[in-house]
C-alpha cells in the first residue's frame, strides 16, 4: 500500500452520511425537495444568463482565458479596485487552498473561530500547520481573544464575516481595533461570502482597506447571492504583491470558460442582486417572527441562513424534515446537539419549513 501523506492521515473521510437529492426523493417517495441546506440562492441566477450563456457553449472546445481578462476588468470596475488586485478561483474554496498552500508549512500556526467554516482548518492541516480555535462568544467571533491567540508561529487568521454557520457579524469598530493589533507578517483573510446579504450599517467596509493593510485578503464568491454555485467561481481582493505570490501556484486554467462568462454577465445585472437581497431580508423576517412565536433561540443573522437552537435532538429534526422533503443542515462539529442551520428560501419554502418544524415540536411536546 502506498503510504498516505502524514498530514492527511488524521482527516475524517468525506461526509458519507449526507444523501444526494435524488436519493432522498427516491427513498421517501417525494416529488419535490425544498433544499435549505447549502445557502444557495432560492431564486436561481439572473435571467439574463438564460439567454446569453447558451451561445457561449460554441466555444467550450477551447481552453479558457488564463488571464480571466474580461471578468477581471468588469469586477475591478464594479469594486473600484485595480484589475491586478484580483485573484479568481474555482469557487472561493480553491482560494482557501491556494492561500494555505502558498503560505503555510509544517510548524506554522493558524487562528480561526470555533465554530466557523470548516475548510480554513482542513487546509491548514493538509499543509502541516496547527490550528488555534478560538470559541465564539454569543455566536460571534471573539476578536480580542483571537488577537491574543496570535503567536510567533501564526501565519494566517481567518475571519468569516458574516460567520457561517451562525450568521453573525463583527462590526467595523471591532475589526479596526483588531487589525491594529495584528503584525503585518500575519495574513488576515476575511471571508465575505455573504457580503451581499448584509443590512447592518455597523458592518465593516474592508474592501476600502485593502491598500491600507498590506496583510489583508478579502474573499467573495459567485456561489451565493449571484446564484452560480454549480459553476464554481469566487475571487480574492488583496495587494498586487500577494496576488503575484498566489499566481505562482495557481493552475493556469483554474476558472472554466462558462464560469468566467456567467460571472461577467451576472455582475451586470445588479437589479437581480438587489431584488434577492430584498427578498432575503423579508425571508429572514418571516422566519425569525415565526421562531419568536415558537419560542426558539437563534442568532441574529446577516446572511441568508439562520442558526436555530431547537431544544430537541438535531438529528431527529433533520430526519423528520427530510421525510417531509425539507433539507436543512446539521453538523456534529458544531458541538451543539440541538442546532439546525436553515437557508432562507422563497416565501413558500420558508412557510413549508415553518409548518413542518411546528408539527415536529407539537408532536414532541405531546410526547413529553
Ligand atoms: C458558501 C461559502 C463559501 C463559498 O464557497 P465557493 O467555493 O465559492 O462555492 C465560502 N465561504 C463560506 C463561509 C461559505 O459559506
Amino acid at each position: 500500500m502506498v503510504r498516505l501523506k502524514s498530514t492527511i492521515r488524521g482527516l475524517p473521510n468525506y461526509n458519507p452520511a449526507r444523501k444526494r437529492i435524488d436519493e432522498v426523493k427516491q427513498e421517501y417517495g417525494l416529488k419535490n425537495i425544498i433544499k435549505l441546506d447549502s445557502n444557495e440562492n432560492p431564486f436561481g441566477c439572473s435571467p439574463i444568463l438564460m439567454e446569453k450563456l447558451l451561445p457561449s457553449t460554441k466555444r467550450i472546445a477551447r481552453y479558457p482565458d488564463w488571464g480571466i481578462l474580461e471578468l477581471r476588468e468588469e469586477t475591478a470596475c464594479h469594486l473600484k479596485v485595480k484589475p491586478e488586485q484580483l485573484i479568481f478561483g474555482n469557487g472561493s474554496s480553491e482560494l482557501l487552498q491556494l492561500i494555505s498552500r502558498c503560505f503555510l508549512e509544517q510548524g506554522d500556526n493558524v487562528v480561526t473561530a470555533d465554530v466557523t467554516y470548516p475548510h480554513y482548518k482542513t487546509n491548514a492541516y493538509i499543509e502541516g500547520a496547527e490550528v488555534t480555535k478560538v470559541p465564539l462568544k454569543d455566536g460571534r467571533h471573539d476578536l480580542s481573544a483571537m488577537a491574543q491567540a496570535v503567536n510567533a508561529s501564526t501565519k494566517i487568521i481567518w475571519i468569516c464575516n458574516p460567520n457561517n454557520p451562525t450568521g453573525t457579524i463583527v462590526s467595523s469598530k471591532e475589526m479596526h481595533e483588531f487589525m491594529r493589533k495584528i503584525p503585518n507578517s500575519v495574513l488576515v483573510v476575511i471571508d465575505e461570502a455573504y457580503y451581499d446579504y448584509v443590512t447592518d450599517s455597523s458592518y465593516p467596509d474592508m474592501l476600502s482597506q485593502v491598500g491600507n493593510y498590506p496583510n489583508l485578503i478579502i474573499l467573495r464568491t459567485f456561489s451565493k447571492i449571484y446564484g452560480l454555485a454549480s459553476l464554481r467561481i469566487g475571487y480574492g481582493i488583496t495587494t498586487t504583491s500577494i496576488v503575484k505570490k498566489l499566481n505562482r501556484i495557481r493552475d493556469l486554467f483554474n476558472v472554466n470558460f462558462l464560469a468566467q462568462r456567467a460571472a461577467y454577465l451576472a455582475l451586470q445585472d445588479q437589479s437581480f442582486i438587489q431584488e434577492c437581497h430584498h427578498k432575503n431580508s423579508e425571508g429572514l423576517y418571516q422566519l425569525t417572527a415565526a421562531l419568536d412565536r415558537l419560542g426558539l433561540h437563534y442568532f441574529p443573522s446577516q446572511g441568508n441562513f439562520l442558526f436555530v437552537e431547537t431544544g430537541f435532538s438535531s438529528g431527529n429534526i433533520y430526519e423528520y424534515l427530510l421525510k417531509k422533503g425539507v433539507v436543512v443542515r446539521v453538523e456534529g462539529s458544531w458541538r451543539n446537539p440541538t442546532a439546525v442551520r436553515v437557508t432562507v428560501g422563497s416565501k413558500e419554502e420558508n412557510q413549508v419549513f415553518l409548518n413542518e418544524l411546528e408539527h415536529f415540536l407539537k408532536q414532541k411536546d405531546g410526547a413529553l
